[in-house]
């Protein structure tokens, strides 16, 4: 089993995570969000290395006295890490139960693979962009019906300490009002952790 990952990056503190932790990005979204600040990961032209979790394991265990000392581990990115839900299990079957494992999804994937990925993953950060359907689609050229479906149906299987959401204001796409519902909606089905930041995209 090989999953495409287009970059590892170490020794971040705090900033997808607790404690110290690598992230790992792999290729491939479904989504083509307008602001997305990763293009290269689903660019067809974007160069990747086709990597088994024994590989990735060799790469990123230098760092594990880190890991346990910090309490941090291993962020999943992308692109969606969640396409890639069998390559997670296997990675956390090596590394073993004490690294931290978070993935960063979009949650625009199948229910199996979620369902997959909360056998392995510690904490999940949502990037939820907007429930409203039509705005959702108008940023992501995407129906967020199954984000919605995937998102209820996460909300009931594991405790709120494990999942964060990430609720964006999106200039010229969303408004604070469509924000509050979109917290609202999501605060109805039991989550209780949001992150709330504004796009940016002048720089
Ligand atoms: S989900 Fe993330 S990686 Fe995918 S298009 Fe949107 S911003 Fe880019």
């Amino acid at each position: 089993m090989k999953a495409p990952v287009i970059g590892i990056s170490r020794h971040r503190i705090q900033t997808d995570g607790q404690g110290i932790t690598s992230l790992v990005c792999f290729h491939g979204c479904p989504l083509r969000c307008k602001y997305c600040l990763n293009p290269f990961s689903f660019a067809p032209e974007t160069k990747y290395t086709a990597m088994t979790p024994e590989m990735l394991y060799e790469k990123v265990k230098a760092d594990e006295l880190y890991f346990l000392a910090t309490g941090g581990g291993v962020t999943f990115g992308g692109g969606e890490p969640l396409l890639h839900a069998d390559f997670l299990k296997q990675f956390r079957k090596i590394c073993g139960e004490n690294w931290h494992l978070c993935a960063e999804t979009s949650l625009a994937v199948p229910w199996q693979n979620v369902q997959k990925a909360t056998e392995c993953i510690d904490t999940f950060y949502i990037d939820i962009k907007d429930t409203d359907p039509d705005i959702y689609r108008c940023y992501t050229g995407k129906e967020n019906t199954l984000m919605l479906e995937n998102i209820e149906r996460l909300a009931k299987l594991l405790p709120p300490e494990r999942i964060i959401v990430r609720l964006p204001l999106i200039p010229d796409f969303n408004s604070e009002k469509s924000r509050h519902h979109s917290r609202n909606r999501l605060a109805a089905m039991g989550l209780k952790q949001f992150d709330l930041f504004t796009y940016k995209t002048s720089f």
